[in-house]
C-alpha cells in the first residue's frame, strides 16, 4: 500500500527558514503525487498533541520536520507502538538524522519517504521521559543551558558558548550506579548515548549502536586547557575513546544517586531532572523510517 504522510512542522527549529523550506517541499511532494497533510507547531510542547490527534484520525506516517527537540516531542508519543515515523532534519545539530543518513535536501525527500524502510530503534529513557540521541550532565548540559538563553541558533552560537564557558569550568562531582556497580568521581561531562553523536557530527560515542539494547556511557575526566583542541578533533574524528581521560562503558541501566550540578540536557535541550535520576533503554521501541536502497 502506498504510504501517506502527516507532517508536523516546527517553523522556528534551527537556524534556517523552515516556512519557505516547507513550501518548496510541499510543491515537490505534489509533483511526485505523494499524499500528505501538515500542521505547524505553535510552541514547545505542542507537537505531542498534534501527533495524538492524527493517530486516531488517520493511518498516515507521522513526519516531524524540525530539530532533535521536535523529533523528541513527536517520537515520544509513538514509543512502544509499531507505527512508522519519519523525520526531516531542520535543526541545529540533527544527531539522529546524521547517524541514519536521513536527508534534509528537498530533492532527496520523496525517495526517502516512498522507499524508506522502517527500522526498530532503541529509545533512551531518563526518569519518565524519552531521549533518542543523548542525555547527560556536565559541560554539555551547561552549553545546552546557555543555548536555550541565546537569541541566535546554529553552530556558531554553540561554538561561542563553548569558548566562553570553558575557561572557568571545573567539572562536576557525581555518584553513579552502573548496572549495580558504584562509581564516584569528578567529570568534565558524562553522556548517556543512544545515538553515536550529539549532532553536528560530534561523535561522543563513536561505537554506539541504535539496536544493541545498550547505552554507551562516555565519561570525560577534567583535562588541561591545552588538550581542548585535541578533544575537539577527537570528537569530530570519531576517536574520542582513544584519549587517556575518556572512558566509554556499555550498560543497561544507570542511576545518578547524587550530583553537584543543576544542569542536565536531554536531546540537546535543558532537562529538569528529579533525583534520583534513572536512565535506561527501551529496546527496539520506535519504528523509524530510514533511507532505502
Ligand atoms: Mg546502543
Amino acid at each position: 500500500m502506498k504510504r501517506s504522510f502527516e507532517f508536523i512542522v516546527n517553523p522556528i527549529a534551527g537556524p534556517r527558514d523552515n516556512v519557505k523550506y516547507f513550501k518548496q517541499l510541499k510543491a515537490k511532494l505534489r509533483e511526485r503525487g505523494i499524499s500528505f497533510d501538515s500542521k505547524k507547531t505553535k510552541r514547545a510542547g505542542h507537537a505531542p498533541k498534534l501527533v495524538k490527534k492524527r493517530l486516531v484520525k488517520s493511518e498516515a506516517v507521522i513526519v516531524s520536520v524540525g530539530g532533535d527537540g521536535t523529533f523528541n516531542e513527536a517520537a515520544s508519543v509513538l514509543v512502544g507502538t509499531s507505527r512508522e515515523m519519519a523525520h526531516i532534519p531542520r535543526g541545529s545539530g540533527n544527531g539522529l538524522a546524521r547517524m541514519l543518513k536521513i536527508p534534509g535536501k528537498i530533492d532527496q525527500i520523496p525517495d526517502y519517504l516512498e522507499r524508506g524502510v522502517g527500522r526498530l530503534i532503541d529509545v533512551g529513557k531518563i526518569n519518565d521521559d524519552y531521549f533518542f540521541c543523548t542525555c547527560g550532565f556536565g559541560f554539555d548540559a551547561l552549553i545546552a543551558h546557555d543555548f536555550s538563553k541565546s537569541e541566535t541558533r546554529g553552530f556558531w552560537t554553540y561554538a561561542r558558548s563553548v569558548f566562553n564557558q570553558f575557561w572557568s569550568y571545573r567539572g562536576v562531582e557525581v555518584h553513579l550506579v552502573l548496572d549495580g556497580e558504584d562509581l564516584s568521581g569528578r567529570f568534565f561531562t558524562v553522556t548517556f548515548a543512544n545515538a553515536n553523536q550529539y549532532g553536528n557530527d560530534a561523535f561522543i560515542a563513536p561505537h554506539a549502536d541504535l539496536q544493541d539494547g545498550l547505552l554507551d556511557v562516555t565519561f570525560i575526566r577534567p583535562f588541561p586547557l591545552v588538550m581542548a583542541p585535541v578533544l575537539a578533533l577527537a570528537l569530530m574524528g570519531k576517536w574520542i575513546h582513544k584519549l587517556p581521560n575518556v572512558e566509554i562503558r556499555q550498560v543497561k541501566t544507570v542511576e545518578v544517586r547524587s550530583i553537584a550540578s543543576a544542569y542536565f540536557h536531554c536531546d540537546g535541550d535543558v532537562y529538569d531532572a528529579q533525583m534520583p535520576v534513572k536512565i535506561s533503554l527501551e529496546e527496539k521501541a520506535l519504528n523509524l523510517l530510514v533511507p532505502g536502497q
